[in-house]
């Protein structure tokens, strides 16, 4: 019992190192302005998973002023947006099962909110990425950059993860 009890003392400088697990946490607030509150987002390359929340802070019912949050290479945008325009409502305003897009919750509406986790395996760190809203007319001011920042030194000692 003594040994374990010592162990488990060891191991407390490395649980409290978990608090850069915080930075692979992301969140954004959209709107009944149709708006989102940030223009840029970023996780480290460390994250190998990143859990993303979208909460609509507004009141507005999702088929009037819904809301979702799309991750895709920049130079995809324009089109998801006009497939997803297409695919409608039901679809999340998302065309199914699109592989251009790498991770997106559901569409909320006011008061809602929608959690989601994506891996980070597809993701490039030289990649210029957008986030955006795919409902139709959203995009052109409900979108931002991602990036996926290099951290190597957090990267080589939480391989072992
Ligand atoms: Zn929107």
């Amino acid at each position: 019992m003594r040994f374990h009890y010592y162990a488990a003392v060891s191991l407390f400088p490395l649980v409290s190192g978990l608090s850069s697990a915080e930075e692979c946490r992301l969140a954004i607030e959209a709107n009944d302005a149709m708006q989102f509150n940030q223009r840029e987002l970023a996780v480290s390359s460390a994250c190998s998973e990143v859990e993303l929340t979208l909460k609509h802070v507004g009141t507005q019912p999702a088929k009037v002023m819904g809301h979702d949050w799309v991750l895709a290479k920049a130079s995809d945008m324009a089109a998801l947006t006009n497939a997803g325009a297409a695919a409608g409502l039901t679809n999340n305003f998302q065309p199914p099962s699109d592989t251009r897009i790498v991770a997106a919750t559901k569409i909320v509406g006011g008061g809602e909110s929608t959690t989601i986790k994506f891996s980070t395996s597809a993701l490039k760190t030289n990649e210029d990425y957008s986030f955006f809203c795919t409902a139709p007319g959203h995009s052109s001011v409900m979108k931002g950059r991602f990036r996926l920042v290099d951290d190597a030194h957090r990267t080589a000692s939480r391989s072992s993860e």
